[in-house]
């Protein structure tokens, strides 16, 4: 059987011993009903995942490490994507599904036609919480980090000083992600995927300028969201 995974904060594992916090023990006790005993893995984010078998479940449930090992699931590139700012629930879903598949990081992007305010405390918090779920769930070895909103420019000259940038436009009929040269070297992967209101040929120019590789996603034209699920999915098995 699957062991339950759990992200916790860096340093949580001490000599062996693992004391989970407030909320992890109440999962553990109560939702989950698990005993003292019963295996989880826990994971601090170093890429180390620790079998820890629980001593005390309760208020504040402790236990022992039983072994440890190499977490394997990270793809061997680091994808970050730049997502044109979405409605909120769309975001929650590019969030959810991008972390399954291998996305390292997501970074929403102010473009000219996003419309959508910007995510506020709460809804930053919201897209965490739910980036943590799915790594634990599809047991990645790391939570990809969510990053504060950036405008189009500064994201475009960030995505392309660290390695390809690759922006999905749907007015490229010809290039393809899966006939993209290889990298030389580069584990560092940019995507970009405009708003619903798709990306203004201003924008892809100034992306084409500063060195990205433009392409399409196929014939048909598909929701922000499912081009940033199709476009993360055909980057990693290109790279990844
Ligand atoms: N409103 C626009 C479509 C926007 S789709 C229109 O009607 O034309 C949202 C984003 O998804 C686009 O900006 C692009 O980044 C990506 N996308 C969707 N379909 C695509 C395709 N066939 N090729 C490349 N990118 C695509």
């Amino acid at each position: 059987m699957t062991l339950h995974r759990f992200f916790l904060p860096p340093g949580t594992v001490q000599a062996q011993s693992v004391t989970f916090p407030g909320e992890t023990s109440r999962q553990i006790e109560r939702v989950l009903r698990m005993k003292a005993g019963d295996r989880v893995v826990v994971l601090d984010g170093t890429g180390i995942e620790y079998v820890v078998v629980l001593e005390a479940v309760g208020r504040i449930t402790t236990g022992a490490v039983a072994e440890q090992r190499r977490n394997e699931t990270e793809p061997t590139i680091q994808l970050t994507l730049y997502q044109g700012l979405l409605k909120g629930a769309k975001l929650e879903l590019v969030v959810q599904k991008c972390t399954e598949i291998g996305v390292s990081r997501i970074v929403p992007v102010v473009c000219t036609r996003a419309v959508p305010a910007e995510p506020s405390a709460s809804r930053q918090a919201r897209f965490e919480t739910i980036a943590r779920e799915a790594a634990e769930q599809s047991g990645r070895g790391r939570v990809p980090e969510i990053a504060a909103p950036m405008r189009f420019s500064e994201a475009v000259g960030e995505a392309c000083a660290a390695g390809p940038g690759v922006f999905c436009w749907e007015e490229e009929h010809a290039a393809r992600i899966l006939d993209l040269a290889p990298t030389n070297e580069s584990r560092q992967v940019g995507l970009f995927v405009g708003p619903e209101g798709g990306f203004t040929v201003d924008e892809a120019e100034e992306a084409r300028r500063a060195g990205a590789r433009v392409v399409s996603l196929g014939r048909r034209i598909l929701r922000a969201e499912t081009a940033a699920i199709v476009g993360s999915a055909l980057l990693l098995a290109r790279y990844g």
